[in-house]
């Protein structure tokens, strides 16, 4: 008997009994954690179990430990399962390698698949949203709104605004995300300046789509997989031979992608690309022409997405940039590596969960005091600077990619 035939004689036995066997990859998951020694080390550094404790959180341990349950008692990991912010810290510091950020999501989709009544209502809809309109917003319904929206924050950040280009056949593809496209839209305008006072051949999406990292956060297999394919055949009819990101969880999901559809085309975030295309020296002569801020200290938030699901050495780049910039002083944030709280959609089912995850950081950056503090992804920047402002601290929040643009002699 084939291994194909052996799985479906398994299925077929144990359907009445409502138990789906795992497959493929899901059986990588499934023995990485049967290595689990208990030792709980992941316990001690997992963001959400320090902020809300235990008996809300049961943490990755425990998470591991109801994955070896039978598998239809997936259901009864359902209240917390939606807490982890797939930060990565856990599977970071594990002796054994678990990986519980993998584990996370195959429970999830377990979960969507078979009990959607226990997915939180929340993380319905946004799946509902990404299937409609194949963004994790419902997009603007007036094209005029939508420009009056991006003209004014490009106002407020001083920044000057240029026409979308869309050209197949382009070295780079910008691929802004959801949140840039619909909500932060200065990052996504501030990434097309950078790239054209750099002289990059660049072409933004001609259909914009989501990148597929929340259908899959959320459980939905089938909506992250469709979105997975848009992505894929625009990169194929654009015939680009890079993909560019500004956002930390558009970079690993693309990368994912990438690699599963066999692109052949490098993902870069754009501080990567611009340390490595453009050159700290050339950026640090462009940013001597431009406006200073005479004197500055500025922290810089490590967003998980970069540092623990593509590689820390991003991080090198976006702080090799920052100190080409005249007159910028970078200050230690006193919580590099911590965990923003923004990931895994906590934010959408569990905000009071988020925010004692974010301040941690808070308490740490309000103590420092910096004037400024970046970070090279919408999400935490948005997180970060929401906090700041509910705790009433008066602290400049920027997105990295929009806080590079601002340092070019750009004509306005
Ligand atoms: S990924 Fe992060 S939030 Fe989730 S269990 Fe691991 S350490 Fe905790
Ligand atoms: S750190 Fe790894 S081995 Fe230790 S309890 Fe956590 S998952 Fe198990």
């Amino acid at each position: 008997m084939s291994e194909e035939e052996a799985y479906e004689f398994v299925k077929n036995t144990l359907r009445d009994e409502g138990i789906v066997p795992y497959h493929g990859q899901e059986l990588e998951v499934v023995k990485s954690v049967e290595q689990c020694m208990n030792c709980g080390l992941c316990l001690n550094h997992c963001p959400v179990v320090r902020a809300v404790g235990v008996d809300r959180f049961s943490g990755p341990r425990g998470i591991a430990v109801e994955l070896s349950r039978s598998p239809p008692e997936y259901w009864s990991t359902a209240d917390t399962i939606y807490l982890c912010t797939g930060c990565g810290t856990c599977r970071e510091v594990c002796p054994k390698n678990v990986d519980i950020p993998s584990v996370v999501i195959l429970m999830r989709a377990r979960i969507f698949k078979r009990r959607s009544d226990l997915v939180p209502k929340s993380l319905l809809q946004l799946s509902a949203t990404l299937t409609k309109y194949g963004l994790a917003f419902t997009p603007w319904e007036d094209e005029e709104d939508k420009a009056e929206s991006r003209d004014a924050r490009l106002e407020r950040h001083g920044l000057p605004h240029i026409e979308d280009r869309i050209k197949p056949g382009a070295e780079v593809l910008y691929y802004p995300g959801c949140q840039a496209e619909e909500r932060s839209q200065e990052i996504r305008e501030a990434a097309k300046l950078i790239l054209d006072y750099f002289g990059i051949d660049f072409t933004l999406p001609t259909e914009m789509s989501c990148c597929g990292l929340p259908a899959k956060l959320i459980g939905d297999e089938e909506t992250a997989r469709s979105l997975a394919s848009r992505l894929t055949e625009q990169v194929r009819s654009l015939k680009v031979r890079a993909v560019i990101t500004t956002c930390a969880g558009c970079t690993s999901r693309i990368l994912e992608i990438a690699e599963e559809e066999n692109w052949g085309v490098p993902v870069y975030h754009m501080v990567e690309f611009l340390a490595e295309r453009v050159g700290i020296d050339r950026l640090g002569a462009e940013f001597s022409k431009g406006a200073s801020e005479g004197g500055i200290t500025v922290t810089v938030h490590d967003p998980c997405h970069l540092i623990r699901h593509v590689s820390r050495l991003v991080m090198d780049s976006a702080l090799e940039i920052l100190g080409a910039i005249p007159d910028v002083e970078l200050a230690d944030s006193g919580v590099a590596d911590s965990c923003c709280g923004g990931g895994g959609l906590v934010g959408y089912h569990a905000a009071d969960v988020s925010s004692l995850v974010t301040a941690r950081n808070i308490e740490a950056i309000t103590r420092r005091d910096p004037d400024r503090v970046v970070a090279p992804c919408p999400l935490c920047t948005s997180q970060i600077e929401n906090e700041l402002y509910r705790h009433g601290s008066g602290i400049e929040v920027d997105d990295l990619t929009v806080y590079i643009a601002k340092h070019l002699p750009l004509r306005r």
